[in-house]
């Protein structure tokens, strides 16, 4: 189902963790929120989930108001970053335990405590305790539980950052396809870009308790639309620009070509990636001389960067994929990149 999110504000005494957010996440879709620490996104989990009360706004299920429904009638599913399972109740015991709660007949929340394990892959794992299961498995159980009662509304909390990185990878794509299969609205926290860019069908940034973007995770990542979430998502080259006499865009020294989305600002984005480095120009709309400072190896690519002779006091960087034919400190090179490659920010 659709929740529609209008003008919610929330303060803890004169901490303002939420502005006057409004927002819709489509049914059937997987949002993350996603954003530095402290930024809000847990209190806003938390308020759609009802664990908090927002001083002012509306949370609209599928045009219903939820302000007044109570945590447990909302009929959403929880997990959090800490698995939160009862210790001593087995993994099938613990996802009866909703149901239980809920009032299921015995057969039935069986034989849906059964179905939840074998969709999280863990219906040979039922009689084990948590104790007794990774961090990875304990999580899938928790999904599990949270799905069981055929929640309206997924609400996952962190669920993957307590976990190390290949359970984290596992995990990723697993969530989505179990999300995919049931179309449940789920929206889940992270702080993590890549998880976020991974997982979800629609990101919205949040910084100091507002909404900087929302969007996909191509439009976040290619078009970020201010400076915020340039620098957030990823390794991002900022640009200063000026508008010369002819109303040319200048870069220092140099006119650079550039696409209608790139106008009125005094501020440009390239990722590092649509940057290829060449001898000379190849020809695709913008080819800038200059001199490599610094070369950095991160295993699959390295980052160069790069003094331009045009703007010497703004470094760019560059990324190369495989060990051959890098460029070391001190190489001339020739910056290539199109037109649209270069898209304009807000501050
Ligand atoms: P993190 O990733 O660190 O969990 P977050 O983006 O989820 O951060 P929130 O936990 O939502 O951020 O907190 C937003 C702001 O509200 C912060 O300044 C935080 O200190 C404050 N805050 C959150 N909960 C409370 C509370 N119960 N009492 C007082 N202040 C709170």
């Amino acid at each position: 189902m659709a929740l529609q999110i209008e003008g919610l504000s929330k303060s803890f005494g004169s901490v303002k963790a939420l502005s006057d957010l409004t927002l819709t996440i489509p049914e059937s879709t997987f949002t993350c929120f996603l954003g530095p620490s402290g930024c809000g996104k847990t209190t806003l989990l938390r308020v759609i989930a009802g664990l908090e009360t927002a001083q002012e706004g509306t949370i609209r299920l599928s045009g219903r108001d939820m302000s007044k429904t109570a945590p447990a009638e909302r009929n959403f599913g929880m997990v959090f970053q800490s698995y939160s399972l009862f210790p001593n109740l087995t993994a099938l015991q613990n996802v009866l335990y909703g149901l239980e709660c809920r009032g299921w007949a015995k057969a039935e929340r069986h034989r849906r405590a059964m179905e939840m394990l074998d969709l999280v892959k863990l219906a040979d794992q039922a009689h084990k305790l948590p104790s007794q299961m990774s961090g990875g498995q304990q999580q899938r159980v928790a999904i599990a539980r949270a799905l069981a009662p055929r929640p309206t509304v997924l609400l996952l909390d962190e669920p993957l950052s307590a976990l190390d990185a290949n359970v984290r990878a596992e995990l990723r794509g697993e969530f989505r396809n179990i999300q995919k299969e049931l179309a449940i609205t789920t929206i889940m926290v992270t702080h993590d870009q890549s998880e976020a860019l991974e997982m979800a069908d629609r990101i919205v940034v949040l910084n100091k308790g507002r909404i900087e973007q929302t969007g996909s995770p191509v439009e976040i990542y290619t078009r970020p639309r201010n400076r915020f979430v340039a620098d957030f998502i990823g390794n991002f080259n900022v640009l200063q620009v000026g508008a010369g006499g002819d109303g040319a865009i200048r870069f220092g020294s140099q006119t650079l070509a550039t696409a209608a989305d790139a106008s009125g600002t005094d501020l440009l984005g390239i990722r590092p990636e649509a940057i290829s480095l060449s001898p000379e120009p190849l020809g695709l709309g913008n080819a800038l001389y200059g001199e490599v400072t610094r070369v950095r190896f991160l295993g699959n690519i390295q980052v160069l960067t790069v003094r331009p002779d045009c703007a010497p006091e703004q470094l760019l960087d560059v990324e190369l994929h495989g060990p051959e034919n890098i460029p070391q400190p001190k190489d001339r090179v020739c910056l290539n990149f199109a037109a649209d490659a270069l898209c304009g920010l807000s501050q």
